[in-house]
């Protein structure tokens, strides 16, 4: 068999095929481990593996590592593809930020987001600041204590570590519970902008359990949740996670077979070269869409949870300027009622000044979810267009056109993962280990939780299931 590698980064020879019967009485440090995938969660699980004296090999099809978590430099200025910010209540990903010596690196984002409305900018619910703005009425006011109380009630199946414990809740969409227990004001310009902006999603296919979580998170601290960035961006994070890992860039799996023995060998192709390893056990990080590509020989159970899972899609446009734009807000979150096309749109040099050179800045727009879906055939000039015109309308404060230097624009075909209603049912099936087999786990955010600290999560737990299994635990 031919093997090769296009680009690696760490220590260790170029691929081999090697033969390892798995042996729970082997000692870990015998044991080879692939993992499919290096964003965080493969790179979290990859982390933990090697911790523990695993071989870990991690294979990747892009040429860099990160997957949705990646810093871009558009002339001169630091612009994030995917992941924006962390939040104070990642415990785990902000220890692990201390563990890779990166502490003096975090920066906190010194001002809220804000949604907008009829041309006026009112700081990012939930914060207990902007409980005393007037973006609803006083009456809407009151329906949210409605949701305090219901959070209050159902306080101990709220774990973000666990979102499975969370499936009881998974009965209606956020629209459903909204319209039945809030109002539509609150639905439409409370609720709906953050989870479109942030995620976007809509909330006729968002669970309530979600939603749950997601305020719980947020509430945490009454004076509102704090964000964080770093010095040169989330990609920071992502690099050191990869440093000193045998990691082989762009080598995409495209299959996954069981045997020889216990084990599994792992198919695909570097460049134009096919390769195939094998290994003891394997962690597959990919998204969930991937999993039955991989993996073809599953079972029609398992074969429906993956299948079950979708994604939300975005496109970004990324708009550099000659000078700087008001720092009012760090982001714009646009309600569905102003406008169906964008979602969002940040200023990165808010977040962190050192972000474009002094004379310089950025301005990200997002089209919505369901814009990105139903324009996906548009040509990127079209979108642009449409785009810039849109922000030019809603605020003509930000239009960059006069002052623009140049701009680039990125699709995002999988965004986050849906938690829709079901999914919370099938996180408590993957709990029960009704998915799993004895050398192969899985990892991500569609398992841990849509964000940063789900996915490193995900991949800690998956790392620390397959070693207890090679233990023979
Ligand atoms: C636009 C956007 C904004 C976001 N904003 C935030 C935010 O502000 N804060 C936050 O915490 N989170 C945010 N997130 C979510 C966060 O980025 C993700 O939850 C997290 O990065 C997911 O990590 P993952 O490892 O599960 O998946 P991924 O990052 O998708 O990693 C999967 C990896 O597998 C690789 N792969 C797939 N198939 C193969 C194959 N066949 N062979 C080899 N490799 C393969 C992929 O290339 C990828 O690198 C955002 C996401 C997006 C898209």
């Amino acid at each position: 068999m031919l093997c090769a590698i296009i680009r690696r980064n760490g220590a260790g020879s170029g691929l081999r095929q090697t033969r390892y019967g798995l042996h729970t009485t082997m000692a870990i440090s015998e044991q080879r481990v692939v993992v499919i995938g290096a964003g965080v969660a493969g790179l979290a699980a990859a982390r933990r593996l090697r911790s523990a004296g695993a071989r870990v090999t991690v294979l990747e099809r892009a040429s860099a590592p990160g997957g949705r978590v990646q810093t871009l430099l558009v002339e001169g200025c630091r612009v994030e593809l995917g992941a924006e910010f962390l939040a104070d209540f990642y415990s785990r990903t902000l220890e692990l930020v201390r563990e890779l010596g990166l502490a003096g690196e975090l920066r906190r984002i010194p001002r809220s987001a804000a949604t907008l409305r009829a041309g006026r900018l009112y700081p990012l619910w939930p914060n207990a600041a902007a409980a005393l703005t007037p973006l609803v009425g006083p009456r809407h006011k009151v329906a949210l204590s409605y949701l305090v109380g219901a959070l209050a009630r159902h306080g101990s199946r709220l774990d973000t570590h666990a979102f499975h414990k969370a499936y009881t809740l998974d009965d209606v969409s956020v629209a459903e519970y909204a319209r039945a227990h809030l109002s539509e004001e609150v639905l439409e310009y409370v609720l709906q902008p953050p989870l479109s902006g942030i995620f976007y999603w809509a909330p006729e296919r968002t669970s309530r359990a979600l939603l749950f979580l997601a305020l719980r998170a947020g509430l945490s601290r009454p004076a509102g949740m704090r964000l964080y960035t770093m010095r040169e961006g989330l990609g920071q994070l992502t690099a050191a996670l990869a440093a000193d890992h045998d990691l082989r860039l762009g080598a995409e799996v495209e299959t996954v077979t069981p045997g020889p023995g216990a084990g599994y060998t792992v198919h695909g192709r570097a460049g134009n070269l096919p390769f195939a390893l094998t290994a003891d056990a394997v962690v597959v990080a990919t998204t969930a869409s991937v999993v039955p590509r991989l993996l073809p020989w599953l079972d029609d159970r398992r074969r429906a949870f993956f299948s079950a899972v979708t994604y939300s899609m975005t496109t970004l446009l990324a708009v550099v300027v000659r000078e700087r734009f008001p720092r009012v807000t760090y982001g714009m979150l646009f309600p569905r009622r102003e406008t169906p096309f964008l979602a969002a749109a940040t200023l990165p040099t808010v977040k962190n000044s050192g972000f474009a050179p002094p004379d310089r800045d950025v301005i990200c727009l997002r089209l919505s979810g369901r814009a990105a879906a139903a324009l996906r055939e548009c040509s990127d000039e079209t979108l642009a267009c449409l785009m810039l015109a849109e922000l030019r309308r809603l605020a003509p404060g930000f239009d960059p056109a006069p002052r623009r230097l140049s701009q680039r624009l990125y699709r995002c075909a999988e965004a986050l993962p849906e938690f829709d209603v079901g999914h919370f049912h099938r996180l408590q099936a993957f709990a029960s280990g009704a998915i799993e087999m004895p050398a192969l786990a899985f990892a991500g955010d569609y398992l841990g939780g849509p964000f940063i600290e789900g996915a490193i999560i995900s991949g800690e737990r998956a790392a620390d299931r397959l070693l207890g299994r090679l233990r023979g635990a």
